[in-house]
């Protein structure tokens, strides 16, 4: 069933078709397309949640996507933002949190079909299997995967990623010690448990209100490759590759296609910087709204 916002949706999409045309084929005449990195947490048929999405609805976005971008891995995406060139649309697929049934359809989906993509799962609750503080209260609290599921993604070649300890919003600790133990002894326990280094971490929340730009540095510090927020936003050629921003995989596919094909409105998300960067750089550019959803 279509809903009004849906409907909404497509009208603007349809009236701004021909400005995304000519933007993307200019930017990809010249190797400067986008690269989007999205970002989805459960995969499940029942109990929905605002977090949720169907195994039709999410194989109907995969199938959408293939037939329109470029998949790449987080690495590829990375060499492209920092080599400036990208000649054509891609998308990198990523998942938050950890949770189990994720394993009985979607993520056999893409393993089969080659389509990369990053786990990012809390160390703690993967452990445990005690439930995300996001649903602590819900009524149904989602089962999460378990050691041994993180472990056989591993072996099948899909990047496993940190998402701290027990979900954090690092933007409310400023304590040091806190902080590293979320941060940097969080992963280094995830990659001792995985069997495999950790290249990717992603910030819990991920509003610019839930970054933490200590934590940014704690990241390079400890080696890490890149850090993801979850705000929105587009990532082009020649932007600052360690930061990787990424869009919700929206459920609702006509809401998912008016972000990859380059909403107008939402070219001027800003970009966060950490205060460090800013500095260095002289060119302070804050996000000062929400854009997002969970992450
Ligand atoms: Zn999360």
């Amino acid at each position: 069933m279509t809903t009004l916002r849906e409907r909404l949706i497509d009208l603007y999409y349809g009236a701004t078709w021909l400005w995304r045309r000519r933007w993307n084929r200019l930017r990809s005449r010249v190797g400067l397309s986008p690269v989007m990195i999205l970002f989805y947490h459960r995969v499940a048929d029942d109990n929905p949640s605002s977090w949720t999405i169907s195994n039709r609805g999410f194989t109907e976005q995969i199938d959408w996507i293939g037939a329109n971008f470029e998949f790449v891995s987080l690495e590829e995406a990375q060499r492209r933002i920092e080599l400036r060139y990208n000649p054509r649309p891609a998308v990198a697929i990523t998942f938050d949190d950890g949770y189990a049934e994720n394993c009985e359809q979607a993520l056999p989906l893409l393993i089969k079909r080659k389509i990369p993509f990053t786990y990012f799962v809390s160390t703690g609750n993967i452990m445990t299997g005690k439930p995300f503080p996001h649903e602590a209260n819900a009524p149904f609290q989602a089962p999460v995967n378990t050691l041994e599921q993180i472990r056989s993604l591993a072996a099948a070649g899909v990047e496993i990623g940190a998402h701290t300890r027990y979900h954090a919003d690092l933007g409310s600790i400023d304590n040091e010690e806190q902080l590293y133990d979320e941060v940097v002894t969080a992963t280094r326990d995830l990659a001792a448990a995985v069997g495999q280094p950790i290249r990717y971490f992603a910030f819990p929340y991920g509003l610019p209100k839930n970054l933490n730009d200590r934590a940014f540095e704690m990241c390079r510090e400890a080696g890490m490759l890149g850090v993801c927020s979850a705000y929105g936003g587009y990532n082009l050629p020649g932007d600052d590759p360690f930061h990787l921003q990424r869009i919700h995989g929206d459920p609702q596919l006509a809401r998912l296609r008016n972000w990859l094909t380059i909403d107008p409105r939402k070219l001027s998300v800003p970009r966060y910087t950490p205060e460090t960067l800013v500095e260095k750089h002289a060119a302070p550019r804050y996000a000062t709204e929400a854009t997002g959803v969970m992450a």
